[in-house]
């Protein structure tokens, strides 16, 4: 069976879990704040804060901007649920807008959204594709808005070399099928030192003297034995993030079936293809749900992301949005992400390739 997504570790990495298991330091370390160091000089910013998943970074990152009950932050509905449910960790109330036919918010709807309580945008750059970040940033100038880029699947991903995670502040996962993996784990960009900086104190119980707690806070910390497989991992990143991009190019040259709408990369993006998502209309010749019985037939996995709209989960019903999102709807029923990842051979490619061209 070729999985959807398949984490790739190897000696290094365990040689870097048992050096540090050797040492006794277990718990937040020098190998976070070397992870940190390095993290930092990838996406190109001043600081980098790790935490223990990118949910805990994305809670840290909106309380370290100070938003809080009664305040709007403006997001996407075509997302994981952690995108928003950090929102709601706050007390605050996610504002959603319709995605473009790039998956992504739709940023020239932003600002019908904005009221007096608009505090921030937390944009996703879904499968690894960069939001409109250009004029994102513009509209949250204007209204002086906070800007949280959710990074979860677009480590390295960049608009016209500037990488995802610097425009705002970036919030990364390290979960395991994610482009690079630490296990569980998180990290926080930026280049604004005050929010550094207050991020760091509510990740350990707004402690800054030990026992001395100035603030309300938590334990968002991430291990040195995740940081350990971090450093190794972010090493290896670009290969496999180049391996990832080969395959969507080689996926997007072949793949010739009617009714199948393959992804786009505008001029100037890079794509780091999380995921490899197509859209299945209804001019093609089966459906999504045969399509996906045909691929696990023939040893394809696939996963539909996202199957049902963030307001439309339990947790959001009790927002009532009464706004309607037809892109976001037209999706749900149409995306499906199949094998993209860099352990893919060139046997796993052409299988993929011939199955969808037969059908
Ligand atoms: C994975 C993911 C998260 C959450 O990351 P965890 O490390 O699993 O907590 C948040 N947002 C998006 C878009 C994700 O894909």
């Amino acid at each position: 069976m070729i999985p959807v997504s398949k984490p790739l570790l190897g000696k290094k990495e365990k040689e870097a879990v048992w050096r540090v298991l050797e040492s006794g330091i277990l718990a937040q370390g020098p190998r976070v704040a070397e992870f940190e160091k390095r993290f930092a000089e990838y996406i190109r910013v001043k600081y980098a804060v790790a935490t223990s998943s990118g949910t805990t970074a994305l809670h840290l990152a909106l309380l370290a901007h100070g938003i809080k009950k009664g305040d709007e932050v403006i997001t996407t509905p075509f997302t994981f649920i952690a995108s928003s449910n950090a929102i709601l960790y706050c007390g605050a109330k996610p504002v959603f807008v319709d995605i473009g036919e790039d998956f992504n918010i739709n940023p020239d709807l932003i600002e019908k959204k904005i009221t007096k309580k608009t505090k921030a945008i937390l944009p996703v750059h879904l499968f690894g594709y960069p939001a409109d970040m250009v004029k994102i940033m513009k509209i949250a100038k204007k209204y002086h808005l906070a800007v949280i880029e959710d990074c979860c699947q677009a480590h390295g991903a960049s608009i016209f070399g500037k990488k995802v995670g610097s425009f705002g502040t970036g919030c990364f996962s390290f979960y395991p099928t994610k482009n690079m993996t630490t296990g569980e784990g998180g990290m926080i960009t930026t280049n604004n030192k005050q929010i550094a900086e207050r991020a760091k104190l509510l990740r350990n119980h707004g402690m800054k003297i030990r026992y001395y707690h100035d603030v309300l806070g938590f334990n968002f910390r991430m291990t040195d034995i995740a940081a350990a497989i971090g450093l190794e991992q972010l090493k290896k990143l670009e290969k496999f993030n180049k391996k990832r991009i080969g395959n969507a190019n080689y996926l997007n040259k072949n793949i010739k079936t009617k009714g199948i709408i393959l992804p786009k990369v505008k001029i100037g993006y890079r794509h780091v293809f999380h995921q490899y998502t197509i859209r299945v209309t209804p001019q093609c010749p089966k459906s999504r749900e045969e399509l996906i019985r045909i691929l696990n037939d023939n040893g394809i996995g696939s996963a539909i992301y996202y199957p049902l709209p963030v307001y439309h989960q339990k947790p959001y019903v009790r927002l009532s949005c009464k706004n309607r999102f037809p892109v976001t709807e037209k999706c749900t029923r149409e995306v499906l992400s199949i094998p993209v990842h860099p352990s893919l051979t060139k046997r796993d490619l052409n299988k993929i390739v011939s199955v969808l061209n037969n059908l």
